[in-house]
């Protein structure tokens, strides 16, 4: 059976789903593809001031809003000591990945946007520079005007299009476990660092539950699980925090691969690549979400403009979406610089930037959000 779209959507996560939204409002017809049963239920938690006024402009904002937490103030300390405080003019919001990405998904329902879920590409068959169908494992066919590859970090779209990618891992394990709230985390959110390159982040996530990241140094992994140490070594600094020891022990603790990733080209043809299938940063910066949604706006706004030329995509694509790399390479190289220095306050300090941190590639307004503490 094949199917004919304007727009050909693979991965139905927060880019893929953001887009298919803002091109469904444009009366565009558009069909998400998603591997998985359902939207996807792992990622991310904040939403900083780029991304709430992406939502904003979009009629989203209150939606997000009301059913997230608020805050405005992260503490930071090394070696059980505070070092600063970074303040956000506007606050963020916490909220977990699943439900945001729900808020939009239950938004496309009423923009005829269709998903097609437990659904995967076999493979491309090109036209020349151009992607002419998408078939799937179940012998459908799409043949779209544009595709875009919103299918993750190990998108197969991408491979499939010939575009390379270049990783960089980073010499820290990453876990992540969900926990009962403690008054401690829910008073403030508080990141540490030590001097051994350990940093850990607590922070709530609703009314009963907190998240909390442990990051240590790749070698130390095995044996601080494998032998049921992290609580002491925890804290040597995680201080302020006493309250959560009692329920970090028991935690089941999730591995969370982490790297950088940049690809040359962001378009070919009539495809490109949209969120973690173009760009990863380390975590640390909270601030891939945010970019993402900004980019699904510029490139609704490519495909709109373009009304099916394909000359005038590739042009739009060029001139208007190729650009954003610089924005991300430069949080990539911040969420490097970030975490080159978890083990060295004052280098920390140093490479810390609030205006990439608050307001991201938007307009600071003012500054002094950052207050160094000691
Ligand atoms: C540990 C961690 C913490 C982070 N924290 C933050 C944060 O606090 N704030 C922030 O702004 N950003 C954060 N980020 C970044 C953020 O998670 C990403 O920017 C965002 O999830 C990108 O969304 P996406 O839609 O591109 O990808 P994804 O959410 O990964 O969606 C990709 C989708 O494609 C589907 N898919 C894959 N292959 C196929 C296929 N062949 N066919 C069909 N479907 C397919 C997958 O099943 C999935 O549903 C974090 C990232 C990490 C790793």
């Amino acid at each position: 059976m094949t199917t004919s779209c304007d727009v050909a959507i693979v991965g139905a996560g927060l880019g893929g789903c953001f887009l298919a939204l803002l091109l469904g409002r444009s009366g565009r017809s558009v069909v998400v593809v998603e591997q998985g049963t359902a939207i996807p239920a792992a990622g991310a938690d904040f939403v900083k001031r780029p991304g709430m006024a992406v939502l904003a402009r979009h009629g989203l904002g209150s939606l997000v809003e009301r059913h997230s937490l608020k805050r405005d103030i992260v503490r930071y300390y090394h070696d059980g000591e505070p070092i600063q405080e970074c303040r956000y003019p506007d606050g963020f919001l916490i909220r977990p990945y699943r439900e945001l990405v729900e808020v939009i998904y239950s938004s496309c329902a009423m923009e005829g946007v269709e998903f097609w879920f437990d659904s995967r590409i076999e493979s491309l068959e090109r036209d020349g520079d151009r992607v002419a169908r998408l078939v799937l494992a179940d012998g459908r066919e799409l043949r779209p005007g544009v595709v875009i590859a919103a299918d993750g970090t190990r998108s197969m779209v991408r491979q499939e299009l010939g575009i390379t990618k270049e990783t960089t891992s980073y010499p820290h394990m990453l876990r992540v476990a969900t926990v009962p709230l403690t008054a401690s985390v829910a008073r403030l959110n508080r990141l540490y660092f030590n001097s051994e390159g350990w940093f850990s982040y607590l922070y709530p996530v609703n009314e009963e539950q907190a998240r909390v990241f442990v990051g240590l140094p790749l070698e130390d992994d095995d044996e601080v699980f494998g032998h049921g140490l992290l609580v002491d070594a925890l804290k040597e600094f995680v201080t302020e925090n006493d309250d959560a020891y009692d329920v970090l022990g028991p935690a089941h603790w999730q591995k969370i691969p982490v790297a950088a990733m940049r690809v040359p080209v962001y378009h070919k043809g009539n495809a490109a690549l949209l969120g973690s299938a173009a760009f990863a940063c380390h975590p640390m910066t909270g601030m891939g979400m945010s970019y993402t949604m900004h980019d699904a706006e510029i490139l609704a706004g490519i495909i709109c403009a373009a009304e099916g030329d394909p000359a005038l995509l590739e042009k739009g694509l060029e001139t208007g979406y190729e650009p954003r790399r610089h924005a991300h390479g430069e949080l990539i190289d911040y969420g490097d610089a970030l975490s080159g220095t978890f083990h060295d306050k004052a280098a920390y300090l140093d490479v810390f930037r609030e205006d990439l941190h608050v307001f991201g590639d938007t307009e600071p307004i003012g500054d002094g959000y950052v207050r160094v503490l000691r």
